[in-house]
């Protein structure tokens, strides 16, 4: 994948080898980078938790994005209703129809093999746009932490960019 920002004819290794900070983005980006982080607690094997306020508390004064990124294996980030509680039970079950906990063909030691492939479906990140210090997110949306393999502490990062 090649970004339109970067500046290929800095670099003499591969793209994929390149270290983030030697990336050029077009606005500044010294000053204007934030990164924080926050942790939550899940409190059964299977969880989504609205994590909308702990992120909408780091978002500076400004306009820019915002990443949010799991380290974990286990669980994943998403953006999705927050109305009505059915919907994240409806997802968490429909997985959980897909991706049953056992399965006579899992070989992984730590029996949550389940827990790595819906980390991995869901994904690790999620990008919100901000401004004037609030997140874009649509009237319906929240941020949700979903915990596959739970109760356990997890940490999420936060990384606000300026684009003012
Ligand atoms: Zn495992």
């Amino acid at each position: 994948m090649v970004l339109p920002f970067l500046r290929r004819d800095r670099y003499e290794v591969p793209l994929q080898c390149r270290p983030l900070t030697r990336v050029v983005l077009p606005f500044a980006f010294g000053d204007g980078v934030l990164m924080n982080s926050f942790s939550v607690k899940s409190n059964y094997r299977e969880e989504m938790i609205d994590i909308t306020s702990q992120v909408a508390a780091e978002i500076p004064d400004g306009s820019g994005i915002c990443v949010l990124f799991t380290q974990h294996t286990t669980c994943g980030l998403t953006i999705n209703e927050n109305a009505d509680p059915d919907v994240q039970s409806d997802m968490l079950g429909f997985l959980n129809r897909l991706i049953p906990q056992y399965d006579e063909h899992f070989k992984h030691f730590e029996h949550n093999s389940d827990a790595h492939i819906k980390s991995s479906l869901v994904g690790s990140s999620v990008t919100v746009p901000f401004e004037k210090g609030k997140l874009l997110l649509g009237r319906w949306q929240g941020i949700y932490l979903c915990e596959f393999d739970g109760p356990r502490e997890r940490t999420v990062l936060v990384q606000m960019m300026n684009a003012e």
